[in-house]
């Protein structure tokens, strides 16, 4: 029997209108889409409807890039930094995804001043540690529109203010967030992912505001705009801009039916303490803690719902949540924290039958 799946920031099941969409460019359409053949133009059509699909839920002023993830989006997005008026400072929150965290410390390496901004206790950022890490060396400011650990949603276009006004960039992470709420307007780079919003794995996409250079990541034959060479996958783009048009389509009902699973969630789990900022937070998540809580033993005695320990994209490496961490949780606080994501498939028995049964199992072992 397959688990109750609770775990909608880590990955989303994949629409059947996505997988319709998506067959016959995997089954039968096969042209190369930089072929100037019939074939290969049927093909540049569908990635160029897909690429309208994804732009259309963006900012107009810009161009959208095809990737093969958010995270490939991402790093293209920080390479932004090596050609912005010769500056050399990178400051990012310290809640963003590794993808984000971890590129700019990489950046370390190659002799760029990276810093680290602080939140509050419930993730939001601190705007005066922004302002007061900014100056006429930031090249680059890195905010998250929706945590994918603890849901917190920031205010980027006041973040992209701030740093405007410093002659900055401004890159936005809006993969937790697209299709679901509005994406700041002001950034300068969004980036996004296919696996999150109910579309495939292995494609993501980069929007780049007009006029932004962009050094390529990948080099080899000039495929999109001369900035991310390799030959495009039809199927994933179509899938990708059809799981964008869905959203996009479906966004009302999607946001009322997560938020009624939501209300059930935060009802059921009333024993538990919220992470993260109530007010400013995406309905689809729920991270948690209970005190003394063994959150290894709980995930294998629940074994049937699928739910996170803490950030997913983070699991298998061993390290504890910089999130958690960042909002000032004791190491044993953010060792019993578990994080559940409610999505469009989730019905409220399944969030029912999940609470019942995490709950049953948290209550065996602190009593
Ligand atoms: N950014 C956020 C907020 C995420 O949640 C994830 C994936 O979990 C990523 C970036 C990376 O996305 P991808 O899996 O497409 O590389």
């Amino acid at each position: 029997m397959q688990p109750i799946y609770l775990d909608n920031q880590a990955t989303t099941p994949i629409a059947p209108e996505v997988v319709d969409a998506m067959l016959p460019w995997l089954r039968d359409n096969f042209g190369n889409p930089h072929s100037p053949h019939l074939m290969g133009r049927q093909a540049a059509a569908a990635v160029e409807v897909a690429r309208e699909q994804v732009a259309g839920l963006l900012p107009r002023a810009g161009r959208v890039i095809f990737t093969g993830s958010a995270t490939e989006a991402l790093n293209l997005a920080m390479g932004a930094v090596r050609t912005h008026q010769g500056r050399n400072q990178i400051a990012v929150l310290d809640t963003e995804h590794a993808a984000v965290r971890d590129t700019a410390l990489w950046y370390r390496t190659q002799g760029f001043e990276t810093r680290l901004l602080r939140v509050d206790q419930t993730g939001l950022v601190d705007l005066d540690d922004l302002e007061a890490c900014l100056d006429e060396q930031t090249a680059l400011v890195g905010a998250m529109l929706v945590n994918n650990e603890i849901g917190t949603i920031q205010p980027v276009d006041q973040i992209a203010d701030i740093a405007h006004r410093y002659g900055a960039l401004m890159l936005c992470d809006v993969v937790q967030g697209f299709g679901r709420i509005d994406i700041p307007q002001q950034a300068d780079l969004i980036a996004l992912s296919g696996h999150k919003i109910y579309g495939p794995k292995g494609i993501g996409a980069l929007w780049v505001r007009d006029g932004v250079d962009l050094p390529p990541l990948i080099h080899g034959g000039g495929q999109e705009q001369g900035i991310r060479s390799g030959t495009l996958s039809p199927a994933l783009c179509v899938g990708l801009g059809r799981a964008a048009k869905l959203c996009a389509d479906r966004r009302k009902e999607d946001m009322a039916h997560v938020t009624k699973l939501a209300e059930t969630g935060h009802s059921l789990f009333a024993d538990w303490t919220v992470n993260g900022s109530l007010g400013q937070r995406y309905a689809g998540n729920l991270n948690i803690r209970r005190d003394g809580l063994d959150v290894a033993r709980l995930m294998s005695d629940v074994r049937g719902v699928a739910f996170s320990a803490g950030s997913a994209c983070a699991s298998g490496s061993g390290r504890p949540s910089h999130v958690l961490s960042a909002l000032g949780l004791e190491p044993a606080q953010i060792k019993s924290s578990i994080r559940l994501g409610f999505g469009r498939y989730n019905s409220i028995e399944e969030v029912e039958q999940a609470a019942a049964l995490i709950n049953q199992a948290a209550e065996n072992q602190l009593s």
